[in-house]
């Protein structure tokens, strides 16, 4: 298979086939964000995207599943998108599940009979970074959306009949805006109500503006106490959403994987322990984007 630039995948995406159809993220501008700093947003040529799938087709038949790699495949237009549906279902007949990112900008840009047209082709998963709820946070991190934009992005994809996966980042809000990223983000999800939450903690890279402002101590980042404060108050604000939850990324301090609503108690009762000093967490070394 034909990679190029950094591959980002969901973990549940760990036994799919990564077709990469486009290079980096067509919006790039996050400051929180280095996976594509230096990358152009390109669709990769037809020739290369028809190796792959042949590829595929000669060597990856006990895979399922694919996943389209980079930022944004949403992104593109709908005809490329049918005509790339087209050839996978004709050469890995096979594939039972497409899943791919999509940004509330690429799902604004879908009708919701688009989405349906593509649903009915084979895509079943749209995972989707909400970061944050918090219209302070998202505007400082230059997310170019607010908590409203992307309830309503989410909303049309579960609407379509799609798996909806959505991405959290505590720490984002720093210490200034902790508490509130955190409700915000409950309040937003719970709008939501999306079928995979996904919590992932800020590790600032140097590369990025964020990275800078923490070097520049003009951007605060809540001590790994304080994110397990971020993450109890985000769980204790989680209101009839049924859903699987995730917060056993790498760079989480304290694993927790389970579904709610099943398992809030426990999850907070860890969460809790945790607080008391009772249980260890994940030293930074060992956490990892
Ligand atoms: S966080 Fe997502 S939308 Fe933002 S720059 Fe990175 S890949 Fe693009």
């Amino acid at each position: 298979m034909n990679y190029s630039g950094n591959i980002i995948r969901p973990p549940s995406e760990a036994n799919s086939i990564i077709l990469q159809v486009t290079v980096g993220c067509s919006y790039n501008k996050c400051t929180f964000c280095g996976v594509y700093k230096d990358t152009p947003f390109q669709l990769k040529a037809p020739e290369t995207i028809n190796a792959d799938l042949r590829f595929a087709q000669k060597y990856c038949r006990g895979q399922k599943r694919i996943f389209l790699a980079d930022g944004d495949v949403l992104i593109l237009s709908q005809k490329k998108l049918i005509a790339l549906f087209d050839k996978i279902r004709q050469q890995l007949p096979w594939i039972t599940r497409i899943s791919l990112y999509g940004n509330a900008r690429a799902v604004r840009n879908k009708s919701a009979e688009q989405l349906a047209t593509l649903k009915s082709m084979g895509l079943d998963r749209v995972y989707m970074g909400l970061e944050s709820g918090c219209d302070a946070v998202l505007h400082s991190v230059r997310k170019g959306e607010t908590g409203e934009s992307m309830t309503a992005a989410g909303r049309k994809i579960t609407a379509a009949g799609l798996f909806l996966s959505v991405t959290t980042l505590l720490g984002l809000g720093g210490t200034a805006l902790s508490a509130q990223h955190a409700i915000d983000t409950a309040e937003v999800l719970n709008k939501m109500a999306p079928h995979q939450i996904a919590v992932l903690t800020l590790m600032p890279l140097e590369n990025t503006k964020l990275g800078r402002e923490v070097a520049a101590g003009t951007f605060t980042l809540p001590s790994p106490f304080e994110i397990l404060q971020e993450l109890q108050l985000l769980i204790s604000h989680l209101q009839n959403v049924r859903c699987q939850f995730h917060a056993n990324h790498a760079s989480s301090y304290l694993p927790l994987s389970g579904r709610l609503p099943r398992d809030k108690d426990a999850f907070l009762a860890s969460i809790a322990t945790a607080l008391h000093g009772s249980t260890p967490l994940v030293p930074d070394y060992r956490r990892a984007l």
